[in-house]
């Protein structure tokens, strides 16, 4: 049989990560020693009374399709949220519960490009965006930043890069792969150049809580009535409470677009499951006590690895103020992403993602989401791996 694929499916970009990643399930299967820096969520479990409400709601038969766009409770919990957090007050109207904050992502594309607009994404970036960009027909214009930077794309840049088609410029503070974090003068700049010119801000602030050495979270949606006009917000249950197999995230967005976001999702995938929503709802009006745990051990291991890694021959790091990643340079070894990660692996049975699926070749990106034993052994053996190399 010769299958047709479509072009949209076929355009994608194979996951780079992917082979790496089955390669070190394969050799853990095999009862091999390996250390692995690829987690993309929390090594913590999702807290008890979260569970609990979903549990309990499963009990109750909480069973059947609810509202596209989430239950009434988590719409208004999502708002009270952005209100209490961001000094933003949204309807309840203008949330849009959906099945992960990535969902939330390609809603929001599908609902704002089309065939001919441009969508501007600043390099390292999350993997999906431009893949996300390219189903639904638009095209994605990467700005190259670097670890000079701290990875951040200045106004000038973004300036640069906005055409008449440009659509969407996608922001993603803290970032996932770097772990950088914009300072609010930095994002109200980004913002005003995107109110300027017309251009509409997708703002992913899923690792928003995650935060270190002070640094502040500020949405960009929250400096003027007019930011506001020009912002989606994305968010999410998936790190900060630790519930990325739930499959819960959210947009906030302007009446008219989360109109649009709510029409796509009602043909695509109707509602996020119905009692994961009940968890949602504790996840937001319940305590929070986790988080300064969660966030005291997560800083413990982030200030071990960043002295460790700027140790080692070879490479440079800087520190990064959120999330749970690092994003070494390894550009002194002579080696590039892939061939570095895939060396690593064969060599010392350690798994890092290579930085050229972030559009970065001359990084790699390593999580902090597991034990600080973990951590120290797997970074002696990147500490050996980077010594051999220089012999
Ligand atoms: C984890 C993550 C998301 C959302 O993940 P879901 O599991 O779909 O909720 C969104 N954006 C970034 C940058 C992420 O790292």
């Amino acid at each position: 049989m010769n299958y047709k694929i479509s072009q949209r499916a076929a355009s994608l970009a194979p996951s780079l990560t992917l082979a790496i990643d089955s390669k070190a399930k394969q050799m853990k299967a095999d009862g091999l020693d390996v250390v692995g820096f690829g987690a993309g969520e929390p090594d913590f479990d999702t807290p008890q009374h979260i569970k609990d409400a979903c549990a309990k709601a499963l009990a109750d038969g909480f069973t059947k399709y609810t509202p596209a766009a989430g239950i009434p409770e988590l719409r208004q919990a999502i708002a009270d949220k952005h209100k209490r957090e961001n000094g933003l007050a949204y309807q309840p109207s203008q949330i849009i519960v959906s099945c992960g904050g990535k969902h939330s992502c390609y809603n929001v594309i599908l609902a704002t490009c089309q065939a001919g607009d441009e969508v501007i994404i600043p390099a390292p970036y999350w993997l999906s965006y431009p893949e996300m960009v390219k189903l639904a027909g638009a095209k994605p214009v990467i700005i190259e930043t670097s670890d000079r930077t701290e990875f951040k794309v200045t106004p000038a840049q973004l300036r640069a890069a906005i055409t008449p088609n440009t659509r969407l410029f996608v922001l993603n503070s803290p970032s996932n792969p770097t772990g950088s974090v914009y300072t609010p003068d930095e994002i109200k700049a980004l913002g005003d150049v995107c109110v300027e010119k017309g251009v509409l801000i997708m703002s992913d602030e899923i690792y928003e809580h995650l935060l270190y050495d002070g640094a502040q979270h500020r949405s960009v949606a929250s400096f003027s009535p007019a930011h506001l006009e020009h912002t989606i917000i994305v968010h999410g249950f998936a790190k900060a409470w630790s519930m990325t197999g739930w499959r819960l995230g959210w947009c906030a967005a302007p009446a008219p677009i989360a109109k649009a976001i709510e029409a796509v999702q009602s043909h695509s995938t109707s509602n996020p499951t119905s009692f994961a929503q009940k968890g949602a709802v504790a996840a937001l009006t319940g305590p929070q006590d986790h988080l300064p745990k969660w966030l005291a051990e997560f800083s413990k291991r982030r200030t071990y690895a960043f002295h460790q890694l700027n140790a080692t021959p070879g490479l440079t790091c800087v520190n990064a103020k959120g999330a749970f990643y690092l994003f070494p340079n390894i550009s002194q070894t002579g080696l590039k992403s892939a061939d570095f990660c895939a060396r690593l692996l064969e060599q010392e049975k350690v798994a890092a993602v290579p930085g050229i699926a972030f559009g970065a070749d001359d990084y790699i990106r390593l999580s902090y989401a597991t034990s600080l034993a973990n951590i120290e052994k797997g970074l002696a053996r990147i500490k050996n791996f980077c010594q051999q190399l220089k012999k």
